[in-house]
């Protein structure tokens, strides 16, 4: 067993309210700034839709992300040979179109204009040309009409939908949508850092945080197309690929990120996971509809003892096993089984897991009112979110996966609108303590409810400055693109 800890997340997307707090902190903190204003490492997008960079899900396209039939793991842009090809010219590249011509206006002209008898205006100009522009795009461009024809018609993630279940999401009386913040995944399988081939992304032995050096960085942009999240970005200014950083400076100092911090639904949890570092490779080739149970299995309990020897053989230290014991990722992901990966099929086990949005699904709507009291299980046939559109987006298609998920939480809904309001019959309520037992309805509660930012954050201390530096990477097939990748060890903290 080969001991890893990583600093994972899970974000509830039943709290999220798409006010983008998160990220303008982001781009106040970080990407403030020349050759990266197009940049958003902490982008928040309404689904169903077609996200930021638009299409961002469409590997297609773009070539992100893994293949594997089973026996062999590849990256879906190429081996060594094509990338070696591609270097003075990656043609999976997404296009500013795809992204969005960043602009700012002349607010100059609000107070200098001369007298006149109209009201001065300030005209969108570009931020790169300098020249008038008519914005067509943005990074939040069909912002609360994700659900509209228009742009939810696009979204790759309806594939597979029958006319009838894409009918009933784009019926107006019946439009649902929620929002989806992201960021950089920190991935235990991260696409990025395999495809680079100047071996400049890294991923931090002692946290999982995944970095781009920027001296090494030669601008190739490898990573750019393989990473299937669009996560990484390319700063035009000075010719490096930037990314989240997971606010480093800010962790190793005893702060949280700063999208967490400012998070005004409190949907952001953050906590250490350990993992059998052994089991990437296998378990990264499993079939699509499997991925996000297999991903699970590879998150090791914390407080098994034989887990605790082989993370201290790894070096891994005391604090952080404690971290790790009170993580609340920990019980989101594996114990309570209700929060899953984004697009597990994409292959790079992905480290942001999220609980799926509730609200369509509860609520049952009779003349025009919604009736909480009717609410069962049965609401979940009648969801108005398509089950195969979350299974796509959650659980690689899986449906039993992401129903399994909604039963958990309906359970748990149905418990606590029994123990407040009284109306639900008691054999709804003895049916969700099967599914979910009372103590720990209470504890997903509390969590989902009434926590303290110190318990939904719980980071050990980090003394950078006793950690060990990159050494050659122990998983050979991580340079099946890159040329000699590394991969930092567990750290003594
Ligand atoms: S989300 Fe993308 S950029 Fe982040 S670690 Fe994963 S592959 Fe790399
Ligand atoms: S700050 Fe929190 S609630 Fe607001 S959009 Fe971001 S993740 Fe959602």
């Amino acid at each position: 067993m080969n001991v890893r800890a990583q600093i994972s997340s899970v974000f509830h997307l039943d709290k999220c309210i798409g006010c983008h707090t998160c990220s303008v902190t982001c781009k106040n903190l970080w990407t403030d700034r020349k050759g990266a204003e197009y940049m958003w490492w902490n982008n928040v997008e309404t689904k169903p839709g077609t996200g930021y960079p638009t299409q961002w899900e469409n590997q297609e396209h773009s070539k992100g992300g893994w293949k594997s039939d089973g026996n062999s793991l590849e990256l879906r842009s190429g081996g060594k040979g094509k990338s070696l090809l591609n270097v003075f010219h990656n043609p999976n590249l997404p296009t500013l179109d795809d992204y969005y011509e960043p602009w700012t206006y002349r607010y100059d002209d609000l107070f200098n204009a001369p007298a006149g008898k109209g009201q001065p205006t300030a005209r969108p100009v570009s931020m790169i040309t300098g020249k008038p522009i008519d914005p067509q795009a943005g990074p939040n461009w069909d912002d609360d009409l994700g659900g509209s024809k228009l742009y939810a018609a696009n979204d790759p993630s309806l594939e597979g939908l029958s006319d009838e279940e894409k009918q009933q999401l784009f019926a107006t009386e019946k439009m649902a949508f929620f929002y989806l913040p992201r960021r950089c995944n920190h991935c235990m399988n991260a696409a990025c850092v395999a495809s680079c081939p100047s071996g400049a992304i890294y991923k931090r032995g002692e946290d999982g945080i995944v970095l781009v050096n920027q001296e090494k960085c030669r601008g190739w942009r490898m990573c750019v197309s393989a990473c299937p999240y669009k996560k990484v970005y390319y700063n035009w200014s000075v010719g490096k690929s930037e990314k989240c950083i997971s606010c480093y400076p800010r962790v190793e100092s005893g702060e949280i990120p700063g999208c967490y911090a400012s998070c005004v639904g409190r949907i952001r949890y953050m906590g250490v996971l350990l993992y059998d570092a052994d089991k990437i490779k296998s378990t990264a080739m499993i079939p699509a509809k499997e991925l996000a149970a297999a991903q699970r299995d590879m998150i090791l309990d914390p407080s098994d003892p034989a887990v605790i020897s082989a993370a201290r053989s790894s070096g891994i230290a005391e604090h952080v096993l404690n971290a790790a014991r009170r993580s609340p990722v920990y019980r989101f992901v594996k114990e309570w089984k209700i929060a899953l990966p984004l697009h597990p099929e994409f292959r790079t086990l992905p480290m942001i897991f999220y609980v799926p949005p509730l609200l369509p699904v509860l609520a049952k709507v009779e003349n025009g009112v919604a009736n909480m009291a009717e609410a069962s299980f049965s609401s979940l046939e009648q969801a108005r979110l398509p089950l195969r559109y979350l299974a796509n987006l959650f659980a690689g298609g899986n449906e039993m996966e992401i129903t399994a998920v909604y039963r958990r939480l309906i359970a748990v809904r149905l418990q606590r609108r029994a123990a407040t309001v009284g109306d639900i019959a008691a054999a709804d309520v003895t049916a969700a303590q099967q599914e979910v037992n009372a103590e720990m309805a209470n504890a997903i509660y509390r969590m989902s409810a009434l926590t303290s930012m110190q318990e939904r954050i719980v980071l050990p201390p980090l003394n950078r400055e006793m950690s060990i530096e990159a050494v050659v990477d122990p998983h050979e097939y991580r340079g099946s693109a890159g040329f000699g990748i590394r991969q930092a060890p567990a750290r003594r903290w």
